[in-house]
């Protein structure tokens, strides 16, 4: 039997197939990109109601499965984008009667520590968790994933997003600022900004824009921001290493797709005697088969949810969810 996961909170709408091990037999994903600014959640919300259903039947055919081998519909309950979120609990409510199935909220940054967990053979590692909206390092204590230090402001994918807008360029901005930052050779002076456990972005993109109105090329912009927000990552997740007596990491989230963040992170970890791990790009982003995977978790410890009970959580925090699964 398999599970069936559906994952919508921001601009990605996916479905993914998985088996008994976390086998990923299928993923089918489609990103909504809009053609100027940045995520406008309506609009991102009508794009997965246009293709959720057609990425369900895709998902289904390229696993080879029939509703009638699928144990449980598993949807992203939240954090994210209210309507985008909707979007994606509408299907699974709807597949979950149509195939009386159960229905299994999953908790989306509890789900990437879990595919990224399975995946690296780890026990007990800290997530990194870098992705558009939210940046935490997050570290399982007590019965729930804590997190142990984020962002104040805005998530480092959003601040690279705003950024690369604001020099000119088309969302997202990650992927571009990552290629132009390989051309860059000086490194400028941006704001350092770790306060304890947590990072703040904001003032560096203010810094960044003004030094751009000043006349810096785009490489070494985008090479000094690498530097200094990947470096202030890696600090906070040394630090979470330090105080929690860990040894390895885990990555998640559309930023982990980066090598300089990966590199950074892994000579971190490694000169500490630990174990980096960063899942395929597939399945750092966001994805259905991460909350499939968690829902099958889920679901194994009891965890369903009637379709009454199954509202969406868009501001759900890691550290409140129950994670029964983990019972060590
Ligand atoms: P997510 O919210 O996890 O789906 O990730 C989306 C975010 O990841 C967007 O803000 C992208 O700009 C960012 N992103 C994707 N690929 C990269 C990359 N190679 N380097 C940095 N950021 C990236
Ligand atoms: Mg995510």
């Amino acid at each position: 039997m398999v599970v069936l996961g559906i994952e919508s909170t921001a601009h990605t709408a996916s479905v993914g197939v998985v088996g008994e091990d976390a086998e990923v037999l299928s993923l089918a994903s489609d990103m909504y990109r809009p053609p100027s600014g940045g995520i406008h959640p309506r609009e991102a919300a009508n794009h997965h109601v246009e293709v959720l259903p057609s990425l369900v039947g895709q998902a289904l055919e390229s696993a080879g499965v029939k509703p009638k081998d699928i144990e449980a519909v598993a949807f992203a309950q939240g954090p994210g984008l209210g309507p985008c979120l909707r979007a994606g609990a509408t299907v699974a409510r709807m597949l979950s009667l149509a195939w009386d199935r159960p229905l299994v909220p999953v908790n989306h940054c509890v789900a990437h520590v879990e595919i990224a967990r399975v995946l690296s053979g780890l026990e007990d590692p800290l997530l990194l968790y870098a992705s558009g909206g939210n940046t935490q390092v997050i570290a399982y204590g007590r019965g729930r994933y804590r997190v142990l230090g984020e962002t104040l402001d805005i998530g480092i994918g959003n601040f690279l997003d705003k950024l690369w807008i604001g020099l000119g360029g088309t969302f997202p901005g990650g992927p571009a600022i990552e290629a132009e930052a390989r051309r860059g050779t000086e490194l400028l002076p941006l704001p350092y900004s770790v306060h304890g456990m947590d990072v703040a972005f904001s003032g560096i993109l203010t810094a960044t824009l003004a030094l751009h109105a000043k006349g810096a090329n785009r490489p070494d912009l985008a090479y000094s921001v690498e530097a200094t927000t990947y470096s202030m990552l890696t600090e906070i997740t040394e630090r979470a290493l330090a105080h929690r007596g860990r040894d390895s990491v885990v990555l998640g989230g559309g930023v982990a797709c980066n090598e300089r963040l990966r590199g950074m992170v892994k000579t971190m970890v490694e000169s500490r005697g630990g174990t980096m791990f960063a899942p395929p790009k597939s399945l750092c982003v966001d994805n259905g088969a991460m909350i499939a995977w968690t829902g099958r978790l889920a679901f194994r410890a009891g965890l369903t949810s009637s379709v009454e009970a199954s509202a969406v959580q868009p501001r759900q925090r890691t550290d409140l969810v129950a994670t029964p699964w983990r019972n060590d």
